[in-house]
């Protein structure tokens, strides 16, 4: 399959023959033609989404789409706004700003009669079938889908706030990352941007390099004489070693430093210095990327029940394997696909399509597809990319990448550049419009 396939069909991939049934929709309808929830379907149940991210925003969608009118879908989100973290290394070069990265709930309430409600669920009970939110209220549910995303670890010596304010990880895209560029305008010619990068899994694993590209072409231009040093928590480049390779050793020789298999001891705001097991390192600006784990709501309620950190799910309705009636998707989630924007979407289809069948008294889709698109900048126009399909291997339960059906870039270009923003349009679309 060639990649531009890859990107038309991204937006369809996940999708159940039955669903589209169901809802009396040709299979071989547009998405365009998708944007009607129908009113015929015989299907009713109370769905809460918690968190309305690109996994919690596309179910949410999807589960009306397919599930119809009798369907009641509340999405909880204790932000006013979305704001992608997709594209948002781009602020670092003043190539995007974070208002347009940020992407409004209206949509999912007037067009698909989504009820979207501003708040912040903190307790789950699983028996009771009901979230209670900050404010005291509570929200029955028939099904519940969480996805929060992910939570962040504390460096040693970053425990204050006040430190935590010097050292921004602007791995959630927002006010941090807004922080970070004024941080990049304010060094002067030779000083060091130094950067850390957790052992996988972390969300978007080719993100950190991408980072480190985009930052180091433009001090290049901007700030000559400058470094970036990162300090890479894993035995080597885990994403598009390649594309990556060849940017940090030709494109950028001499601007980056790369470092694999550190370990960050502690590091201090104040000093601006890193502690780590190759030695001590000073710099103008610390971004250090923390490990992750599941957002605090998974955590919280005893729902990461996969190494303490992430939330174990049955990937063909992404029901938690700890509590029934309860689903978890995107980052937050244990699977064998990479914690990515992209995939969120497709496990947000998945997850749909099984509530959808489950509410009517169906057995889930026996053998889903997910699949994944990502571009990655190397410099100001051009970049790489890299995709991967997966499907379900009932053996091992779990989705396996597609032989043959996995790549990245050859090369660089400015086409993977221009191609970079229709795919992002393309998927916020698909989730948001
Ligand atoms: C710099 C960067 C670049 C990236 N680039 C790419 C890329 O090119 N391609 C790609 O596919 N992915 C990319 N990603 C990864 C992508 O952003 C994530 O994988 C994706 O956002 C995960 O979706 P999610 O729905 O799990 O979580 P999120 O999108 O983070 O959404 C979680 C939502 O839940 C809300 N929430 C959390 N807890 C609660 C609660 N208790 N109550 C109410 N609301 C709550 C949050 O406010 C948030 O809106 C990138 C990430 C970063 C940081």
């Amino acid at each position: 399959m060639k990649r531009r396939d890859f990107i038309r069909l991204a937006s369809m991939a996940g999708i159940g023959a039955s669903a589209f049934s169901w809802a009396g929709i040709a299979r071989s309808a547009t998405p365009a033609q998708l944007g009607t929830v129908p009113t015929n379907t015989g299907i009713t149940g109370r769905v809460v989404v918690i968190g309305g991210g690109m996994g919690g925003a596309t179910v949410a969608k999807y589960l009306r789409l397919w599930g119809g009118s009798g369907v009641s879908v509340t999405l909880v989100e204790r932000e006013t706004a979305y704001t992608s973290n997709i594209l948002s290394n781009l602020v670092l070069n003043g190539q995007r700003t974070i208002s347009s990265l940020q992407y409004a709930y209206s949509n999912l309430a007037t067009r698909y009669g989504i009820k979207v409600l501003k708040g912040e669920v903190m307790a789950i009970d699983p028996v009771g079938h009901s979230v209670a939110l900050a404010d005291g209220s509570k929200l029955p549910y028939d099904r519940l889908v969480i996805a929060p995303g992910v939570d962040f670890d504390t460096f040693a010596g970053l425990e204050s706030p006040t430190a935590q304010a010097l050292v921004p990880h602007a791995w959630k895209a927002g006010p941090q990352t807004t922080q970070l560029r004024n941080m990049l305008l304010a060094m002067k010619p030779g000083e060091v941007f130094a950067m850390t990068i957790p052992a996988k899994p972390y969300r978007c694993p080719p993100g950190p390099y991408e980072r480190a590209c985009v930052v180091a072409d433009w001090l290049k231009k901007n700030r000559p004489g400058s470094k970036v040093v990162i300090l890479d928590a894993n035995p080597g480049i885990i994403a598009e070693p390649v594309a990556f390779g060849n940017a940090f050793n030709v494109v950028h020789q001499g601007v980056v430093e790369y470092h694999p298999g550190v370990t960050i001891n502690s590091i201090d705001a104040t000093t601006m210095s890193l502690n780590t097991s190759i030695g001590n390192l000073k710099a103008k600006v610390i971004n250090a990327i923390p490990p992750h784990k599941a957002g605090k709501v998974v955590v919280a309620n005893g729902l990461a029940n996969a190494g303490g950190r992430w939330a174990g799910v049955d990937v063909l309705t992404y029901q938690s394997t700890a509590a029934p009636g309860i689903h978890i998707i995107g980052d937050a989630s244990a699977t064998t696909q990479p914690k990515a924007g992209h995939i969120a979407n497709q496990e947000a289809k998945v997850c749909a399509d099984a509530i959808v069948r489950l509410l009517a008294g169906r057995s889930p889709d026996p053998s889903p597809i997910t699949n994944s698109a990502c571009y990655s900048p190397i410099t100001s126009d051009t970049a790489s990319w890299l995709t991967a399909v997966f499907a379900y291997d009932p053996a091992s339960g779990t989705m396996l990448p597609v032989p043959g059906a996995s790549g990245e870039a050859s090369a660089r270009s400015t086409e993977n550049y221009k191609e970079m923003t229709k795919w992002f349009n393309t998927l916020m679309e698909d989730s948001f419009a």
